[in-house]
């Protein structure tokens, strides 16, 4: 049985995916140097496909270097880990047979280290970066990602420093801070804190891991697509549907899928790429309505789903790609909708996502309900994070009870009425 800790990585080259420069993979790089767009790494597919088949994964631990062959980090010492990935996928069939939709299964990513699937980007992108020779990593995060960050910079022995929008949730803060973490807040948003760390790590010796500005949290979240091919045996769904911001996850999928095509894996089939956002940021959307493969900054971004409120992406040619070539959509949907369905999801089915969560899950309905999906339709949602981290969300009073008070009993049957 392989632990896969002696499996090799067939890294062999980084490619610029808007003009196609090829870099030495083995050097730190951010984004290109010809035309500042997006890297993205490349594998000898023809030399992974002979040790990663189906019968040797089988005996490989669940987490992000289940799939070494084609993850970035080559010195099994430098492979972080702390259990992530091999996420279940559920079924919500009570939630999904009232909105109309018979074949739904959620990636459920909540239970991942740190409460969300920052854990596999980061994991992925610290990893390397300690390969190396990075001592001190900084980025802008609506929270999750800060969290992720901060937990496998201590893994390593790292420093974080980490800068989050002021108004991000305090566990976010908290949990950076117990992790190790030196906190800045940014009076703005996620790119206001993204300018910050761009103007002040370099100098600082500080390697910047923003979403989609270094290769390498994309082939950390490559595992998503790669893991849920793996559990519907070596199957594409019909359609998944994705909360989206940087657009890591979408990116980091369908690079997923070509490789496993290119390996022999699975056929040419793609699962329709669905893209989410709030109707207070809903940047890609927009573009993808319009028809640009580009979208501009969304100004005065309002959403109720941080990991969401990203107004500009780098990788946005990357994503509205994919969501075109694999004959998707992009869909907003509003605060009052993805609040409804976080709430319905752990009603009905015990399962407490994030409200980015909620949004994919009230994409479904509405893109259920326009006829969009259909009734047999096999669709993935990816609930990307935790509801335990947003439970300033929930409000409401709760009734006090003393337990001496005579009228305890009346008391009890009005709250419980
Ligand atoms: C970051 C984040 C997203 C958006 O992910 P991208 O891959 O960057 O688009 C969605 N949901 C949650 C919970 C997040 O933390
Ligand atoms: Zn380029």
């Amino acid at each position: 049985m392989h632990s896969g800790s002696d499996v090799e990585s067939t890294l062999i080259g980084i490619v610029c995916s808007n003009c196609g420069h090829r870099y030495d993979a083995d050097q730190l790089l951010t984004v290109c140097d010809e035309c500042g767009k997006v890297l993205l790494a490349e594998y000898d597919l023809d030399r992974a496909k002979a040790t990663m088949t189906p019968e040797a994964l089988a005996g490989r631990p669940w987490n992000l270097w289940r799939y070494a062959e084609i993850m970035p980090v080559r010195n099994p010492e430098h492979r972080l880990t702390l259990a992530e990935g091999g996420s279940p996928l559920l079924n919500v069939d009570r939630w999904a047979a009232g909105v109309g939709l018979s074949n739904l299964l959620v990636k459920d990513e909540g239970r991942n280290p740190t409460g969300s699937f920052k854990a596999r980007g980061l994991g992925s992108a610290v990893s390397r970066a300690r390969e190396l020779g990075v001592k001190v990593i900084a980025l802008p995060s609506a929270g999750n990602a800060a969290a992720a960050a901060s937990a496998y910079s201590a893994r390593g022995g790292m420093d974080a420093v980490v800068f989050m929008p002021k108004d991000a949730p305090e566990v976010f803060k908290a949990e950076c801070r117990a992790l190790g973490a030196r906190v800045f807040l940014v009076n703005g948003l996620i790119n206001d804190a993204g300018k910050v760390v761009r103007e002040n790590g370099e100098s600082r010796g500080w390697f910047d891991v923003s979403t989609l500005k270094e290769p390498y949290r994309a082939e950390g979240k490559k595992t998503m697509g790669l893991e849920l091919v793996e559990q519907l045996g070596w199957q594409v769904p019909d359609a998944i549907i994705y909360p989206t911001g940087g657009g890591t996850g979408i990116v980091g999928m369908w690079k997923a899928f070509d490789e496993l095509e290119k390996m022999g894996l699975i056929g040419s089939a793609r699962p329709r790429m669905i893209v989410v956002q709030s109707d207070g940021c809903a940047p890609i959307v927009k573009a993808f309505d319009v028809g640009d493969r580009h979208a501009p900054l969304w100004e005065g971004a309002d959403t109720i789903a941080p990991g969401i409120r990203v107004p500009i992406a780098i990788g946005d040619y990357l994503i509205l790609d994919a969501v075109r070539e694999s004959g998707g959509t992009a869909i907003a949907v509003s605060d009052a909708e993805l609040d409804a369905a976080m709430r319905s999801v752990a009603e009905k089915e015990g399962l407490f996502v994030s409200p980015e969560s909620g949004a994919a899950f009230a994409a479904a309905e509405k893109l259920r309900a326009e006829g969009k999906l259909a009734e047999r339709d096999r669709v993935v949602v990816y609930a990307t994070g935790s509801g335990l981290k947003h439970t300033d969300l929930i409000g409401g009073d709760y009734p006090v009870l003393d337990p001496n008070d005579p009228n305890i009993g009346s008391l009890i049957d009005t709250a419980y009425a």
